[in-house]
């Protein structure tokens, strides 16, 4: 009854008529109306520069829907009539008085107890502006709830976050304030948290006595396509690390909470930054590699490298690969290097995790060290969802020789249809007000805190061998040196082969 009563919501999207509305925020909506997560009591208000009537919105709004996979069914008529449009000047006064009528017309045409999301799909600096003119129009004010969403990037670094932050602690509690990583909305990174607390053969291994090394690759094959304007100011260091991989780290690292509570949940995250030892300038080139993609190959084609995109500088220094090295100096971590590395118009599109186990005290099987195969548990986050093992098992032949067996177990192949896209389950937790998995301020500032001092050393060295890798590569040769002085290697991301995860990639003796 409580949660019946709490879906009903009128969703206001600021910036409707763009790219994040079209391809992510309009199917995802509608998945939730056809699984009937949305109650009949509920409306959307697209908000955005166009003058666009509410029908040249529905058309358009329909349109997405059809071009994503989704299977549309006669219901798409009903679904277009909670939608609604509203062209909209952030800077006027008098757009949020229009957006406060609409809101309350809606409120009372679709029974709506007053609850409101506001959704941030717009510029990032537009955020602090639109959350202040709502509080001053008293578009905030109701008798229900009120909540925000934000996109990415907060911020551009810890200064310019914490001006945004407060800007929007003007008009939101902390506790209205959904900052969404969509990364936290994929089914593969919520599912790290059960692997880790809900199986007893993971938990007791589950540090620095079993563990060697933990790796997370998130890898893009496209360049910067029509985003130079804004990749070229950003770079992958606050693209990427600064939250993906960050909240990625910080799953993997936290202690088990004492519920499953927002509140728990994100202390324990919490707490987990807080052990990530701070970068100091001297330790930068040590600890952290980047890399500028040029030309290359792709499918037989030659393709553009990074400076040739459009938008971006000719002589830009900005990163699209990122490499690094992370430790965490607490007790259960102490020692264990956490590898990440991400970047653009690598080999294939994927994210991945490796959780690499020590050897065993005692070989009885191997003839020389090369020869053993360390056991491996690896979370694919995408492209397919589903995690494997790799054990040593016993070669089917007369000798007692070994030999690597890897169980994979693929979620995405089994439930194809069902499996939420991330924006839909995120959105559906806002509507229940559920903030688990989205990030805390705290989470964000010590985000920042950890990054600025890289980006600050990479802002005062212009690098002088950009382009430093070819298009369909993993990155510069030299991010292979992170690991081999630690004697580990990179695990290869295609999975082509069952096998193909035991040969070390691009390990270059010569770096
Ligand atoms: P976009 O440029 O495609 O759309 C911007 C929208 O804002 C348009 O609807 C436009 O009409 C509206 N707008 C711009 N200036 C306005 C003004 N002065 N008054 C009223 N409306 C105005 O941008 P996008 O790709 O949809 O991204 C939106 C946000 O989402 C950005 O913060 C971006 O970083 C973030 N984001 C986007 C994606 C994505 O896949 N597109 C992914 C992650 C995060």
């Amino acid at each position: 009854m409580q949660k019946e009563e709490n879906n009903k919501c009128v969703i206001v999207i600021f910036g409707a008529t763009g790219d994040l509305a079209k391809r992510k925020l309009f199917p995802s909506i509608y998945n939730l109306y056809k699984k009937g997560s949305l109650s009949e009591n509920f409306a959307i208000v697209g908000a955005a520069r166009r003058e666009w009537s509410d029908n040249t919105f529905r058309e358009n709004v329909a349109t997405s829907i059809q071009d994503s996979k989704i299977n549309v069914d006669a219901d798409l008529d009903d679904f277009l009539k909670h939608f609604h449009y509203l062209s909209f000047d952030v800077t006027n006064t008098s757009s949020y008085q229009n957006l406060h009528e609409l809101i309350n017309e809606l409120d009372e045409q679709f029974n709506i107890p007053g609850n409101r999301i506001f959704y941030m799909a717009m510029a990032p600096q537009f955020f602090g502006t639109i959350a202040s003119y709502l509080k001053s129009n008293e578009v905030t004010t109701t008798i229900g709830w009120s909540r925000l969403i934000i996109e990415k990037p907060f911020g551009h670094n810890l200064e310019s976050a914490q001006k945004l932050n407060i800007d929007l602690r003007e008009a939101f509690a902390e506790d209205e304030i959904y900052r969404i990583d969509h990364y936290l909305g994929k089914e593969m990174v919520q599912n790290i948290e059960v692997i880790r607390f809900a199986n007893a053969i993971f938990e007791p291994l589950w540090n620095n006595r079993y563990i060697s090394n933990i790796q997370v690759t998130s890898s893009e094959s496209l360049g910067v396509e029509d985003r130079g304007g804004y990749y070229d100011h950003a770079g992958a260091l606050r693209d990427m690390v600064q939250n993906h991989m960050l909240q990625m780290v910080a799953l993997l690292a936290m202690e088990p909470p004492n519920r499953l509570t927002t509140e728990e949940v994100r202390t324990e995250k919490i707490k987990a930054l807080r052990a990530l030892r701070p970068m100091k300038s001297e330790d930068v080139d040590r600890y952290f590699v980047r890399g500028q993609y040029g030309r290359g190959m792709v499918n037989g084609k030659e393709v553009n490298g990074y400076r040739e995109e459009s938008n971006v500088d000719p002589n830009s220094a900005t990163e699209t690969f990122v490499a690094g090295k992370l430790l965490i100096d607490n007790f259960r971590w102490a020692g264990v290097p956490f590898y990440i590395r991400t970047g653009k118009r690598m080999t294939e599109k994927s994210t991945k995790i490796v959780i690499e186990f020590k050897e065993l005290p005692m070989n009885l099987y191997y003839k020389s060290k090369d020869e053993m195969h360390p056991n491996l548990l690896i979370i694919h986050i995408q492209q397919d969802e589903g995690l494997s093992i790799v054990l040593n098992g016993k070669k089917v032949a007369l000798s007692g020789e070994t030999t690597p067996v890897k169980l994979d177990y693929c979620s995405s192949c089994q439930d194809v249809l069902n499996t939420p896209e991330a924006y839909e389950k995120l959105l559906y937790d806002c509507i229940l007000g559920d903030a688990t998995n989205f990030t805390h301020w705290d989470e964000v500032s010590l985000s920042w805190s950890f990054v600025d001092t890289i980006s600050k050393v990479w802002e005062n060295s212009i690098p002088t061998d950009f382009p430093n890798y070819e298009a369909q590569s993993m990155g510069p040769k030299i991010s292979d040196k992170l690991l081999a002085d630690d004697g580990f290697h990179w695990w290869p991301i295609s999975d082509d082969s069952p096998y193909s995860i035991l040969k070390g990639e691009n390990i270059n003796e010569n770096v």
